[in-house]
């Protein structure tokens, strides 16, 4: 007699989705994590008072994934604004970009604002309202192309793509020539013009957090690295042999390409890199994202997540967040900083740097296999996780699901 029916091996949002389900399903789970703590990659510390996530990342509303799982008003979400501030360089400092759309009261500064031509604002409309009525799985199925290659096929031009597209691309996919599928292009375009782009008031860890409070029957064992696994049974780190009717492998990519002896590819990661910084008051107020289209220095892009919910510092003092595109000397970093704010920066205290090296699974085209890989594969072992779908919050807590949903149906 078995105890569980299911084990879960990884309790990130991919295993916490699944559990969830499998407990609807009213079946016995077993979660072993191997790290101190649920949640994967989605991590918050609190260094100081202030709170600080693990790398740059962000809770896009209009997920529906998020939505029919999170309580978003327990969550206490701030919201960023829509659009950008771009720092392009000392002699043209900072140019506000802002989107008419979903601030229609800007609609004369945006169609005055110097970051793209007029004809690229007209593009960028079209193809929000193409992608409106485009259905996720419509994109998921779409060809596929770099996104540069599709930004230049629909005409973009290159001051638009320098400026705006590379910066503000390279802060989610996390890699910045724009090689990136077009697929997640428009997936996380779509996302972002239909809802917000929000941190919750206890860090981006809270969303783990949230879902793990809705298991009741589950048993989480932290601090319980399995170290192999087959069909029925996976054997713990000391040596002990724990048996299910069904074992689901919820790791990130590597660690899945591990257990199931190659079966899980293990592509490329991308990396992210990010340093916090405490302020006097917010050196770039207004809730926007800043984004560097100078062409010079490290930062990809500058936030101030104080600014977008209060709670991020402990008094009145900003918190900054800059992600960069490679590891940085905090003495660099800073030259960098006060090239862009002057003297404001000579007051920023440097809090605490994260290096994340195995952040997404690189998403080139033909990389990434948006829900349909199969779910149990050949050795009869279940694999969800990011890397199965696309990388995001969304993909990842759909892969759990429709493993869950599986199980449930082959039971
Ligand atoms: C810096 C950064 C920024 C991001 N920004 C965004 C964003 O803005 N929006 C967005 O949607 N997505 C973002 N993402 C991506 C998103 O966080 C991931 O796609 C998602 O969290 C992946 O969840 P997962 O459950 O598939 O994997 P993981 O979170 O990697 O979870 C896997 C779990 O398995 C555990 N594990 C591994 N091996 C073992 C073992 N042998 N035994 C037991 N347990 C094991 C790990 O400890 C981990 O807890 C970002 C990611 C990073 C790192």
């Amino acid at each position: 007699m078995n105890k569980y029916d299911v084990i879960i091996v990884g309790a990130g949002v991919a295993g916490l989705r699944c559990a969830i389900e499998l407990e609807k399903k009213a079946l016995n789970v077993l979660m072993l994590e191997a790290s101190e703590r649920v949640g994967g990659r989605l991590k918050t510390d609190s260094v100081d008072g202030f709170t600080l996530d693990h790398g740059f990342q962000v809770l896009l509303t209009s997920y529906s994934e998020c939505q029919s799982i999170l309580d978003y008003e327990a969550l206490k979400l701030g919201s960023y604004e829509p659009g950008a501030l771009i720092w392009a360089g000392e002699t043209n400092r900072f140019k506000t970009l802002v989107d008419p759309m979903r601030r229609p009261a800007k609609l004369l500064q945006a169609a005055l604002s110097p970051v793209g031509s007029l004809g690229d604002k007209l593009r960028v409309g079209a193809l929000k309202n193409t992608l409106s009525k485009k259905s996720v799985s419509a994109i998921y199925e779409a060809d596929e192309s770099t996104t540069l290659d599709y930004l230049k096929a629909r005409e973009f031009s290159d001051s638009m793509i320098e400026q705006f597209f590379k910066p503000f691309y390279a802060g989610i996919f996390l890699e910045s020539e724009l090689g990136t599928t077009s697929r997640m292009f428009e997936f996380v375009f779509k996302m972002f013009s239909q809802g917000d782009a929000a941190l919750p008031k206890g860090g981006m860890q809270s969303i783990p957090a949230q879902m793990v409070q809705q298991l009741e029957t589950t048993t989480v064992q932290l601090n319980e690295r399995v170290k192999a696994l087959d069909r029925y049974s996976v054997t713990l780190s000391g040596g002990d042999i724990v048996c299910a009717k069904h074992v689901v492998v919820a790791t990130d990519m590597s660690q899945a390409a591990v257990l199931t002896n190659g079966d899980v590819e293990d592509r490329d990661w991308n990396s992210a890199q990010c340093y916090y910084f405490s302020a006097p008051s917010s050196p770039a107020p207004g809730k926007l994202i800043v984004l560097n289209s100078s062409g010079k220095g490290s930062i990809t892009n500058l936030s101030v997540p104080s600014d977008i919910n209060t709670s991020y510092s402990p008094d009145g003092r900003a918190l900054l967040c800059v992600s960069t595109d490679r590891s940085v000397a905090i003495s660099t970093l800073e030259d960098e900083l006060r090239s862009w704010f002057g003297r404001d920066a000579d007051a920023f205290t440097f809090l605490k740097n994260y290096e994340v090296p195995n952040a997404l699974p690189r998403q080139r085209p033909g990389d990434l296999l948006f829900g349909k890989a199969s779910l149990k594969n050949k050795q009869g072992l279940w694999i969800c996780g990011d890397h199965r779908y696309a990388s995001s919050l969304q993909a990842a807590m759909a892969s759990g699901r429709m493993v869950a949903e599986a199980i449930a149906n082959a039971e």
